[in-house]
């Protein structure tokens, strides 16, 4: 019965694609006995599988074997198993289908492979040189900018990939770059044309009591007039070197534990005979105490300066007041003078190094003490803030923090590195 099933499955297989034969394995290493096979012309050479047999007879379980027959292009995968004892059935089947498949899937791959190398070059190519258009303009402008051009830009494509930061971020160093340099460019000019003048009266000087022959009182006048233009001299060239040390981060603040209440009082004192003299009104309101950690020397020159300032900007009579305000973890001192005032446009700018308005050049001064005042509070992460109405009066407020000695460190770094360079804040 069950023969007749596997010849009519083989059959309807094809004979050339699948064959069985029914085994009576031979004991004792002789040939074994082929019972019954399907039609097996169409596998020449198959041959007595005589060592199989004996395996499969004492195996538990079927043998598999892949056999290359020499008139057939496919090879054939045979099994070999034991069905009842003393029988073995062999089924061997063609792996034209699998070879076949294979063989397409190897021609689909190639194929594949071939058309991506084809177009991935091109891409890439492209791609990379994309990518280097972008670098090769940013090298182009670094050169150019080398050559002098500060002026020159990368441009931004806006496409929001790492060669529109790489432009950025490569812009904003060269701005920053180019505002250090005009700072630098307008504090040399600044300084030359300041230093000439001393120095010319003070070279006059020395030409007259040479030619003169005078007396030695009028000697001594000249020497007199020398120290006074060198000690003005360096005092400014001081001046400068401190702005650009506190602007730089370089500044080591002094800490300490300081009433800054006693400090703004000490300077009233200082300057209330001048006050007197110019009559000029100076009142305070000032509370008990106001403990911060500062800087003491340098947030008294802060002080000192903007009363100076308010002193020496008063047209006639006139008023001073000075105000100390805490608002939770920032102290407000306001300096309020009733003086000539400042135009929206000169506030912009005054707090540059060297920058004067034009209407107190008659007043003696050289620009620097608000740009000194400046630095100093930014560099205890404080800030000054002008409110000015020419021919009404001006307020400076400067706006500390009051904070641990840890935390000012931390701001006074943050401040000098975002804020170096010419630079104040005006509120008009
Ligand atoms: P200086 O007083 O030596 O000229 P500053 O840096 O202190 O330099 O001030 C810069 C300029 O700002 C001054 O020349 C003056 O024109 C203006 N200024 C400063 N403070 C006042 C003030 N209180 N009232 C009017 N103008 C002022």
């Amino acid at each position: 019965m069950w023969k007749a099933e596997i010849t009519a499955d083989t059959e309807g297989a094809g004979a050339s694609q699948t064959f069985f034969r029914l085994w009576a394995p031979h004991r004792m290493n002789t040939n074994g006995r082929e019972l019954m096979a399907t039609d097996l012309s169409s596998w020449p050479g198959l041959g007595n599988p005589r060592e199989i047999l004996t395996k499969v007879d004492s195996a538990d379980e079927p043998i598999l074997a892949t056999l290359a027959l020499p008139r057939r292009v496919d090879k054939a995968r045979i099994v070999y198993g034991t069905i009842a004892p003393g029988l073995v059935l062999e089924i061997g089947e063609s792996l034209e289908e699998d070879e076949e498949f294979i063989a397409a899937l190897l021609r689909e791959f190639l194929i594949t492979l071939a058309a991506v190398t084809m177009l991935g070059g091109p891409i890439g190519w492209f791609m990379a040189r994309r990518a280097l258009r972008g670098v090769q303009e940013v090298t182009r402008t670094a050169t150019e900018i080398a050559n002098g051009a500060l002026d020159r830009r990368v441009d931004v494509r806006s496409q929001g990939d790492e060669l529109d930061t790489l432009a950025r971020t490569f812009n904003t160093m060269v701005d920053r770059m180019q505002a250090l340099v005009i700072g630098m460019r307008e504090m040399t000019d600044n300084l030359a044309h300041d230093l000439r003048s001393p120095l010319g009266r003070i070279r006059a000087s020395a030409e007259l009591s040479l030619t003169s022959g005078g007396s030695k009182a009028e000697a001594e006048a000249m020497a007199a007039t020398t120290t006074e233009e060198c000690d003005r001299l360096l005092e400014m060239i001081n001046t400068a070197l401190d702005i650009a040390e506190a602007e730089s981060g370089a500044a080591k603040l002094k800490l300490t534990d300081i009433d800054l209440v006693e400090l703004v009082g000490d300077a009233l004192e200082l300057f209330q005979a001048i006050a007197e003299d110019q009559q000029i009104t100076i009142t305070a309101d000032l509370p008990d105490h106001f403990r911060i950690h500062g800087d003491r020397q340098r947030l008294q020159r802060v002080v000192a300066n903007l009363l100076d300032n308010g002193l020496k900007y008063m047209s006639a009579v006139g008023r001073v007041t000075i105000k100390l305000v805490t608002e939770g973890e920032r102290v407000t001192l306001s300096i309020e003078d009733t003086g000539i005032g400042i135009s929206a446009d000169e506030s912009a700018r005054i707090f540059e190094r060297f920058y004067r308005c034009d209407r107190s050049r008659s007043k003696l001064g050289n620009g620097l003490g608000l740009s000194l005042a400046l630095a100093f509070v930014r560099a205890h992460g404080g800030d000054i803030i002008v409110n000015s109405t020419p021919g009404q009066g001006s307020t400076f407020t400067v706006v500390l923090p009051r904070l641990s000695i840890g935390s000012i460190n931390r701001l006074s770094d943050e401040s000098t590195r975002e804020n170096r360079g010419p630079s104040g804040r005006a509120a008009a």
